[in-house]
């Protein structure tokens, strides 16, 4: 664990001390003005990173926010005469603000809607800085003077240095954001927003902070660009900026600060690379080299299709060719871009940081940080005593969808520490019962009563607020985290640091915490081995056992389970009883769907049978047996009924 903290550590110590220490070796003011741009360009893809690499989003709108911030910050010093941190703070404000406002219509949008919202706001905001030329001079551009920092002149190194310490900065604040509870959550609602909410995170505030915080990034980047360049034009932002941004970012590495930083440097170096044909070539045949290596590997490893193999090698391959044959090279960087960004895209879906970091970790052998001792269960899920008084009622519940009545007037009341079973042949309307309740579906009409409160309806968010936990019967884990994150997502009432002492990396104690108390819910469905594993990885029954683990760490009242047991092997169907019945001595409410009766009979206290979204039978699991309403209902499917 200290090897791995130590190598990390000092690599980015190493690289920032490196950084520093260029222009008092060299002393070129190419070097430098390229430098320069890095240290910005890198604040700018960690920025971007945020909403492409965590929230999973297509994002076209950061080159406009990179212009709001440069022009805030520009008119900031040339109208009001601000000094250069004034002006930096107000670019920040501005990317917050604008990217928060933005963020709340855009994020309701998905996929191609997202990319085409966020797109507009970059065509407007371009459009409005060149027809605004009271205020920005248009396309004649707007001069900027350098401000004083702190009352002193700043020169070009200085500069450099400074932005090179405003990346430090950035750097260490987003490593403790993306690292905590709030990263997590980030990517979370990427995988799935609907069990995002019925966790009790919620998706839209989330969402509309990681927009807001990476657009800010990028309009604080705005503000060290003006100071940078010392003029503005409104030209500078398009289309063909976005593209080589969003290619920085997924050739570097979605996901990783260092990702950021070398796509940038990528990003820098690109124009150069285009204007200078030898450093093209050698450019080009690194990349045909490394297009070989992670073909082969991925072949002899079985974790690539040929494709994925061979097409990067095919486009890598024609821009070696091109260099050869190409006289200017700058002509055709449109087509280079393209083929750069195809290659990546298919052949290291994980970027150059992806590749470097497994090469590194084999070489130096690290393995992932060590995990606590998992907590003790008593003290994540307390027992608790309860007396079967009324917890959960459904009053007259009504659920059509069109003409299909899938719930049909249901009433029916479930009492504390009892499993209330619901079964009923396939389509009587259990899920949607359940769906109703946890909020996934507004009912038509009718109340549910939670404590003799209603429930607030059509938000799994609010309901799961109220201690309402649940699985879904098609799973809704997210699938890229591990399962230790899974359950981490969930976990409730560790993380209470602010955001501010968190973002300064003080919340490492509740880091362990959560750790511990998510390893001891792992524990009891039997995973603790594979807390690693990413859930999309995990066995279909594993994958269902994850998702209780995952609902008891929103510590509930009452859990909702709706087939947990659907597609389990018979020994799995063993265990999962025996969690079942753990779960039940904690005092927590059970509503138990399900389809074996065998597993019904030993379980349940009460039996709600549902046939047409109508209730046909209730009582314990014998009575409803031998009732012939349910007998008939279940005539065509009654192998089941055993
Ligand atoms: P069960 O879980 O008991 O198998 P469901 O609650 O999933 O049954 O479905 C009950 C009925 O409601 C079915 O006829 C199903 O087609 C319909 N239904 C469920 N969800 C929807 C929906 N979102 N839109 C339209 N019809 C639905
Ligand atoms: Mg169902």
């Amino acid at each position: 664990m200290w090897k791995r903290l130590l190598l990390i550590r000092g690599a980015e110590l190493a690289i920032f001390l490196l950084l520093a220490a260029i222009p008092l070796l060299v002393n070129n003011s190419y070097a430098l003005g390229l430098l320069t741009l890095l240290a910005i360009y890198g604040i700018l893809l960690i920025g971007l990173d945020v909403s492409v690499g965590y929230l999973g989003q297509v994002n076209l709108g950061h080159a406009a926010f990179l212009a709001l911030g440069a022009y805030a910050a520009g008119l900031c010093v040339s109208l009001p005469g601000f000094g250069m941190l004034e002006a930096l703070g107000i670019s920040l404000l501005v990317g917050l603000v604008v990217g928060a406002v933005l963020a709340i219509p855009a994020l309701r949008l998905e996929g191609p809607q997202f990319a085409l919202a966020t797109l507009s706001f970059s065509a407007l905001t371009v459009i409005t800085l060149n027809e605004w030329e009271g205020l920005t001079g248009g396309a004649q551009g707007l001069q900027i003077i350098r401000p004083d920092f702190f009352g002193m002149n700043v020169n070009a190194p200085g500069f450099y240095w400074l932005c090179l310490i405003f990346l430090a900065a950035v750097w260490i604040v987003m490593r403790n954001l993306l690292s905590s509870n709030w990263g997590r959550a980030f990517e979370a609602l990427r995988d799935s927003p609907i069990a995002t909410d019925a966790m009790g995170v919620g998706v839209y505030h989330y969402k509309i902070a990681a927009f807001a915080i990476g657009s800010a990034l990028g309009s604080f980047a705005g503000g060290l660009y003006a100071f940078n360049f010392q003029y503005l034009q409104p030209h500078s932002f398009t289309y063909e900026l976005m593209v080589i941004l969003l290619l920085g970012v997924v050739l570097g590495g979605r996901k990783s600060l260092w990702g950021a930083l070398l796509g940038a440097a990528l990003i820098v170096l690109l124009p150069n690379l285009l204007s200078n044909r030898m450093l093209f070539q050698v450019f080009s045949t690194l990349g045909l080299l490394m297009a070989l290596a992670a073909g082969a590997r991925g072949l002899m490893t079985r974790t690539t299709k040929p494709f994925q193999a061979i097409a990067p090698i095919v486009a890598m391959g024609s821009l070696v060719i091109g260099g050869v044959l190409v006289e200017n090279t700058e002509d055709w960087r449109k087509a280079i871009f393209a083929l750069m960004l195809f290659s990546v895209v298919v052949g290291l879906p994980d970027g150059l940081m992806g590749f470097v970091t497994r090469f590194l970790s084999k070489l130096f052998n690290i393995a992932p940080p060590a995990l606590p001792v998992a907590a003790v269960l008593n003290d994540v899920l307390p027992i608790k005593q309860v007396k079967g008084e009324a917890l959960l009622e459904l009053r007259n519940l009504k659920c059509y969808f069109g003409g299909v009545k899938a719930v049909d007037d249901v009433s029916v009341m479930v009492r504390a520490g009892h499993i209330h079973g619901l079964i009923g042949p396939n389509g009587s309307g259990k899920s949607t019962a359940v769906n109703v309740i946890s909020g996934l579906y507004t009912p038509t009409a009718g109340a549910v009563m939670l404590h003799g409160k209603a429930l607030p309806q059509g938000s799994l968010y609010q309901v799961a607020k109220r201690g309402v936990a649940r699985t879904f019967q098609n799973l809704q884990l997210f699938g890229e985290l591990s399962a230790l994150d899974n359950v981490m997502v969930a976990i409730k009432g560790v993380y209470r640091r602010p955001l501010p002492l968190l973002l300064l990396g003080f919340a490492r104690r509740e880091e362990k915490r959560a750790q511990a108390e998510s390893l001891a819910l792992l524990k009891l469905v039997g995973l603790e081995q594979q807390a690693r594993t990413l859930a999309k990885n995990l066995t279909y029954g594993a994958q269902r056992l994850l998702e209780i683990a995952r609902a008891l760490a929103c510590k509930p009242e009452l859990l909702i389970l709706d087939e947990p047991a659907a597609g389990l092997a018979q020994p799995d169907v063993t265990q999962l009883i025996e969690i079942i019945k753990c779960i039940h001595q904690r005092g927590i409410t059970i509503i138990l769907i399900e389809h074996h009766m065998d597993v019904v009979s030993e379980l349940c206290d009460v039996v709600t049978v549902l046939d047409g979204g109508k209730v046909i039978a209730q009582g314990t699991a014998d009575e409803v047996k031998r009732h012939p309403q349910v007998i008939l209902a279940y005539l065509g499917t009654a192998p089941e009924m055993n």
